[in-house]
């Protein structure tokens, strides 16, 4: 029997891990290829620590290529096309084919959709201009930051306030606080709205505490020299950082496994797409919660959870057994609130009657807990 073939398109953290659960869960019976434009990974986790200098753009990298030590084939591609029937990619390296599909393209940003976005704001969901905010923050002594989310949804809700509570501790540090503004801006009605009203309070409360203005239910329109245009008022600033409206990869935009949100459809369960063999996992997909109706939230932990399942399944199927593995829309977040301190929290999304979410106060464990946890992930995984 010729070797079957396993494609993942996409090589961040749902396609790094899914290529390996695979990988160990068959061995020589199944050749994986993972494809991805980047030959780089970037762990986004660590990038709220990057933007305030703790740490190096170079220390949070690692190259894709490291995952051939694993007897994994990384290509360095861009996929131009999707044939789901086929199990088949174009891409700018010519065409490739498989026998199972793992789809893990992420989302990408979409600057024109605000306009002054790109002229105007760096956009610190981005590795090159997180860098170069990096680099200018230590020069900034005095004035007012403004960090605006364009639209929802957007990737990892807790970030934008590890962000900003990061933002704070760097200049109190400095002992500059006095004479630098911290506002954060938002389309959502309160702080992680689908983590519950505790959580949104909490938050409220920790930026209340620490003079970090808040403005929720924020429509952004534009961005002019020196002021973000909202649909009721103007916010004059002098360096603004954002992050941009979201989109699938135009690659999925243009086939026919996305709903008219233009995120891919999935088993909720099972991250089956309606082809056989071929699956979607992480941001790129479109998950109604149960309960709340609305679509699941965007995090690495979430994708990471889903590769397991996925490929544990594809193993099952190989070996000629019922796949039984189900995702159960559960996760974990650490985020950082500054000065050594963390807020852990858990979140079991489908569960019912109603999703169950813990919440720890900041503590110094916690914080101890998500650095462990990404060199944990940056060694186990790449
Ligand atoms: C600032 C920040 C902080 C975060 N913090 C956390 C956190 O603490 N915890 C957490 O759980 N999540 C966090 N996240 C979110 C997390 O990084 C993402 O949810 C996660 O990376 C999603 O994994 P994925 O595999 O779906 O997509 P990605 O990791 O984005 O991978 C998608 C890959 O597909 C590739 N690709 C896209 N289109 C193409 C194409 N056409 N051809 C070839 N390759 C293509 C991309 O280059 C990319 O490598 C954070 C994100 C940010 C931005």
């Amino acid at each position: 029997m010729s070797q079957l073939k396993t494609l993942i398109l996409g090589g961040g953290i749902g396609g790094i891990v899914a290529s390996q659960v695979l990988k160990k869960a068959l061995g020589k019976d199944m050749h994986v290829a993972v494809i991805d434009k980047d030959d780089k990974h970037h762990f986004a986790s660590s990038y709220p620590l990057m933007l305030i200098g703790e740490r190096t753009p170079e220390s949070i990298t690692r190259n894709l290529s490291n995952l051939e030590k694993k007897d994994i084939e990384f290509i360095h591609a861009e996929i131009k096309g999707i044939d789901p029937m086929k199990k088949q990619v174009k891409t700018d390296k010519g065409t490739i084919s498989g026998d199972y599909m793992i789809i893990s393209l992420g989302a990408e940003y979409n600057l024109k959709s605000l306009p002054g976005f790109s002229r105007y704001a760096y956009n610190i969901y981005d590795f090159a201009e997180l860098s170069l905010v990096s680099q200018i923050l230590p020069r900034f002594q005095e004035g007012h930051i403004v960090l605006f989310i364009s639209s929802l949804p957007f990737k990892c809700p807790p970030a934008p306030y590890e962000n900003i509570f990061l933002l704070d501790q760097f200049f109190r540090q400095k002992g500059l606080r006095s004479r630098v503004d911290l506002t954060l801006i938002t389309p959502e009605p309160s702080p992680e709205p689908f983590a519950g009203p505790l959580v949104g309070q909490s938050i409220r409360k920790m930026l209340a505490d620490r003079h970090i203005n808040l403005i929720t239910q924020a429509k952004v329109l534009s961005l002019e020299p020196g002021k973000l245009i909202l649909d009721h008022t103007t916010i004059k600033g002098d360096l603004f950082l954002g992050i941009p409206s979201h989109q699938t990869s135009l690659v999925l935009r243009e086939s026919d496994l996305v709903d008219s949100t233009g995120w891919v459809l999935v088993d909720m369960y099972t991250l089956e797409t309606v082809y056989p063999n071929v699956y979607a996992i992480g941001d790129a997909t479109a998950i109604k919660l149960p309960v709340i109706g609305a679509d699941a939230p965007k995090a690495g932990i979430f994708a990471n959870y889903q590769a397991e399942v996925v490929s544990r399944n594809i193993a099952l199927k190989v070996r000629g057994k019922r796949p039984r593995y189900k995702y159960k829309g559960k996760g974990a977040c650490i985020m950082n609130t500054g000065f050594g301190r963390s807020r852990y929290s858990t979140v079991h999304y489908y569960r019912k009657p109603s999703p169950f979410i813990t919440l720890m106060r900041p503590t110094h464990s916690s914080y101890w807990g998500k650095i462990i946890f990404e060199k944990y992930w940056l060694n186990r995984w790449i």
